[in-house]
């Protein structure tokens, strides 16, 4: 934009290899636009946003993640969050020309790898020129508007182990932010170490995520969607279908500290013919959860410890109504680390590179 404020509308949207996250920031000042049409066009495009929760057969805004008295370039107003599943694309494209949304907006940030993949599609079908930023650089950016925006953004979890007693508490970065971890689990995962607000480097990554679990549990259970996988998830009990320590150690394996409850090998009983007859869908989409989270949570605590870091927020769309995979990796952050490492996890969080892409020509 090279310093100068595009006119409103303004969105952020990051296009993912899953989900397309849309963020639009609605003015709530008393500044009038400079054009008519600019007004015209806004008014249009708030009511149609805000009035309604969902747009065509799968878009959602997620109306408990709206922030308010928010301030970008010196403006005040509210950002709402939208998500729609990026297969619907088309559909996407069809309904923002329907509404006329593309007729005059003539730019938009987007990031996500989609940014690129649909380049052409935007230009040629909505006349749209996508304003494209790297990813990572619009997570961070993103999260860390977000942290100082909002007081109780970030949370952890506290005595992960008693079911009962577990419950969220409110984090709050204590002077020294930096530096801290962000594992990003979206499609994919990635792990990113940030020393400073310009200052950060990916340190690793897994193709084993949140695809890798929808993909899977759907195949093991004939599930159709997320919300779906954790609601079998968290009726299940993956003993059934891990191989535990106990089940080869007959106990613990107490010269290495090993409890006779921790999985020693994921999906192992499954090689049997009667514990498959045993186990339930709902078995199988826990085991699959649990396997997948511990594989990340691992990878998570080698960064840490390799990077001498202890703070590791978890963020991205795999976490969204999963509350299994977070007391799941609060654990095993804790136990592993006898208590040094820390899981953080935030309010947002699959909207971070969406929220960081609008933020880009506030630079
Ligand atoms: P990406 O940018 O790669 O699409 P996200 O951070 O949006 O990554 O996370 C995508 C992951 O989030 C999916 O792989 C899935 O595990 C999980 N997820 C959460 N909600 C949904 C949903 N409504 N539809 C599909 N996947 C979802």
């Amino acid at each position: 934009f090279n310093g100068t404020i595009p006119p409103m509308p303004w969105f952020g949207m990051d296009i993912g290899g899953t989900l397309s996250k849309l963020v639009f920031f609605e003015p709530k000042d008393s500044i009038t636009a400079q054009t008519e049409d600019e007004t015209q066009l806004l008014s249009n495009v708030t009511k149609y946003l805000t009035k309604n929760s969902a747009y065509g057969k799968s878009g959602h805004r997620d109306a408990h993640q709206q922030m308010d008295n928010v301030q970008i370039c010196n403006r005040i107003g509210t950002l709402h969050f939208i998500r729609f599943p990026t297969s619907e694309m088309n559909n996407f494209l069809d309904l923002s020309k329907k509404k006329g949304m593309a007729a005059s907006v003539s730019t938009v940030c987007a990031t996500g790898g989609g940014a690129f993949k649909f380049e052409d599609i935007f230009k040629n079908e909505l006349n749209l020129k996508l304003c494209k930023c790297d990813e990572l650089d619009s997570l961070i950016r993103g999260l860390l508007f977000t942290v100082a925006s909002n007081n109780n953004e970030c949370y952890f979890w506290s005595q992960c182990t008693e079911d009962e007693q577990c419950s969220t508490q409110e984090y709050t970065f204590q002077h020294n932010k930096y530096p801290f971890i962000v594992v990003n689990i979206g499609s994919g995962v990635s792990v990113l170490a940030v020393y400073g607000p310009n200052n950060y480097k990916r340190i690793s990554g897994t193709s084993i995520g949140g695809g890798t679990f929808l993909g899977l549990c759907s195949l093991l259970t004939g599930c159709n969607t997320f919300d779906e996988a954790i609601e079998l998830a968290a009726n299940g009990d993956n003993v059934k279908v891990d191989k535990l320590v106990r089940d080869i150690y007959g106990g613990s394996y107490s010269r290495f500290g090993l409890p006779g409850e921790l999985v020693a090998s994921s999906f192992g009983h499954m090689n049997s013919k009667e514990k498959r007859a045993q186990v339930s869908r709902e078995d199988l989409a826990r085991a699959t959860l649990v396997t997948i989270t511990n594989n990340i949570a691992s990878i998570a605590r080698m960064c840490a410890l390799n990077e001498r870091i202890d703070r590791v927020c978890f963020v991205g769309n795999f976490l969204r109504v999963n509350p299994i995979s977070m007391k799941l990796l609060s654990h095993a952050m804790d136990y592993w680390s006898n208590g040094s490492q820390k899981a953080i996890f935030l309010n947002h969080e699959g909207y971070f590179g969406a929220i960081g892409c609008l933020l880009s020509f506030d630079e």
